[in-house]
């Protein structure tokens, strides 16, 4: 019987084929009192398979096959830190000995207990974390009782497969690099899940959070995993098999006929140059940016050196992966965002008890409240300027007063720096991130002030329709095509033009090739996205004929309501 599932498409794409179940069921952990003289060799046998199971992971880290993703081997990494954590593979031990139970036992005891503890946690990437522990758990749990590794994957037809887990681990996705897989689902994993990160980065489409498709699904049963809209068809009727063929086939030769725009100029019809640069997270992620030939960084996010940490990065630290990343993009431009914690990017040596965290003191606001923190990055930030083509970039600007204000602590910085006779470049643009609505509005200011901005339409959408951007509850009134927030876009490009200052989008907005002929028609000619989304979009870039999509860009914008907003989209992208 044909029935679907729906869950959240975190890699868009089709695929069909047949399920193969991945056996990744949890063992129930048995319970027995052990005598006082068996307690010392119990906690030997947990100390076991503990060093099983980094043993595993070692070997895991040393054979990544060749083009892994570069996440990978972190996420190992982060799986060996999880077992290494006394939590994790040492209290289970003083389990067994006052509580005279079994390895088992005393490990599912710490885990839930751990679990609990990720639970409480509001940072989304922090409780996302639970999973990991979990999973690492789970791995001592199957090596005490005698499961080590995983049930071998099938080889046969493997382009037809299509994987079906609980959940993934970093571990799993190496056996999924090496067999190839046309798609996956899991029930488990929100969208800045560790799986869906990498599942981005491998481009397979995908469905994660369907709850409990692993118990619905028998093996071998035919599946379409609708990576776009979020939906997986069980034994699909023959129409809608045909048409999602029809849709694969589509979209297998688009991606094909991507990978041959990698060198091609990224230049609109009627010779519009258009810079489409790379988001990053990580100094490795260059790597990703570089395969896609992006025009350069256009957003390195640096909080992500600062956050699964109990201390601040130092200086050193932060000049060696500044410098790292300006090096290896060899001249192309290099726009270091500073700081932005706070909201859903919390750390662990600042209190947040905020309110309301979205409103309160993050990115430039915590940096101006802490004044040591901000001049350390500068300094990192203007001495990596010695080794490429590096700009900052300020975020969460509200006024003038907290611009102004950073602007003297840069200049103190960069002073400092004079007087111990370090190298930089004194001409780094400055920039700064137009992502509340009074910047917006305000724009011609900051643009006088400034050597470039750049919408951050994430922030910017949040704001302007007062919408959470990480609450489920309110993601369907998450609207990028509101008239308010392109009004306000479009106001920041025109201030740009005017005062002769370059504006980017960095917000989601620019990876998303359905909006890409809307923003080259308001002007937009610097796009900054995840690497992944470079081809898709140059590819739009390369259809598109500014002179010809202004007008009708300019009746887009006049419209008010949402369904003549879509239909003059679609004639857009016609
Ligand atoms: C944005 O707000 O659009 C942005 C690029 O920054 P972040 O997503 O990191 O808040
Ligand atoms: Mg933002």
């Amino acid at each position: 019987m044909s029935f679907s599932l729906h869950g959240i498409g975190v890699s868009g794409g089709y695929a069909i084929g047949r399920a193969q179940l991945y056996s990744h069921e949890r063992l129930e952990a048995p319970h027995y009192v052990l005598r006082q003289e068996d307690l010392e060799s119990e906690v030997a046998r947990f100390a076991e398979a503990v060093e099983t199971v980094r043993a595993e992971l070692l070997s895991l880290q040393t054979h990544i096959p060749d083009g892994a993703p570069p996440e990978l081997s972190v996420f190992i990494e982060v799986h060996a830190l999880i077992l290494s954590d006394s939590m994790l593979s040492e209290v289970p031990k003083r389990l067994i000995r006052s509580e005279r139970c079994n390895a088992e036992w005393a490990l599912a005891q710490q885990t839930e207990a751990l679990i609990a503890q990720f639970e409480s946690i509001d940072d989304d990437y922090l409780r996302e974390r639970r999973h990991d522990v979990r999973q690492v758990a789970d791995k001592v749990l199957k090596a005490l009782m005698g499961h080590p590794g995983q049930t071998p994957l099938k080889t046969a037809d493997e382009g037809d497969s299509i994987l079906v887990a609980h959940d993934l681990s970093p571990g799993d996705m190496v056996l999924f690099k090496r067999h190839t897989f046309a798609g996956f689902i899991t029930d488990l994993g929100g969208t800045t899940s560790h799986t869906a990160i990498l599942a981005r980065s491998l481009s397979l489409p995908s469905v994660m959070a369907l709850h409990n498709a692993r118990a619905m699904i028998r093996e071998g049963d035919w599946l379409i995993v609708d990576g776009v809209a979020g939906v997986v068809i069980v034994d699909p009727d023959a129409a809608v098999l045909d048409e999602y063929k029809l849709r694969r086939n589509q979209w297998l030769l688009e991606q094909k006929k991507l990978r041959r725009l990698k060198s091609s100029p990224s230049i609109t019809l009627d010779a519009v140059e258009v810079g489409l640069m790379a988001n990053i997270d990580l100094p490795s992620d260059v790597t990703q940016a570089l395969g896609e030939n992006a025009a350069g960084i256009g957003l390195f996010r640096s909080e992500f050196l600062f956050l699964n940490r109990d201390d601040l990065p130092g200086e050193e630290e932060q000049f060696e992966a500044y410098r790292s990343v300006a090096g290896e993009m060899g001249g192309r431009p290099v726009v270091i965002r500073t700081l932005d914690v706070g909201a859903d990017k919390s750390v662990r040596w600042m209190e947040d008890d905020s309110i309301n965290p979205a409103l309160g003191l993050r990115a430039i606001r915590l940096c101006l409240a802490e004044p040591q923190i901000f001049i350390t990055q500068i300094r990192a930030i203007y001495r990596a300027s010695h080794y490429g083509k590096v700009r900052i970039l300020l975020p969460m600007l509200a006024s003038l007063t907290e611009l102004d204000q950073a602007l003297a602590l840069i200049g103190a910085a960069r002073g400092s720096l004079k007087v111990a006779g370090l190298p930089y470049d004194e001409s780094v643009p400055i920039g700064g991130m137009i992502e509340i609505p009074a910047a917006a509005l305000a724009a011609e200011w900051f643009a006088r002030k400034l050597d470039f901005l750049s919408l951050g339409t994430n922030d910017l959408i949040q704001y302007t329709l007062a919408i959470d951007r990480t609450d489920d509850a309110v993601a369907h009134l998450y609207d990028p095509l509101n008239p308010g927030v392109l009004g306000l876009i479009d106001h920041t490009l025109k201030v740009g033009r005017k005062l002769n200052k370059p504006v980017s989008v960095c917000g989601e907005m620019a990876g998303d090739a359905r909006l890409t002929r809307l923003l080259l028609g308001m002007g937009l000619t610097q796009f900054s996205m995840h690497p992944a989304h470079v081809l898709s979009v140059k590819q739009q870039v390369m259809r598109s004929n500014t002179a010809h999509l202004a007008p009708l860009v300019r009746k887009l914008l006049k419209a008010g309501r949402p369904e003549r907003i879509l239909e003059l989209l679609e004639k857009i992208n016609a």
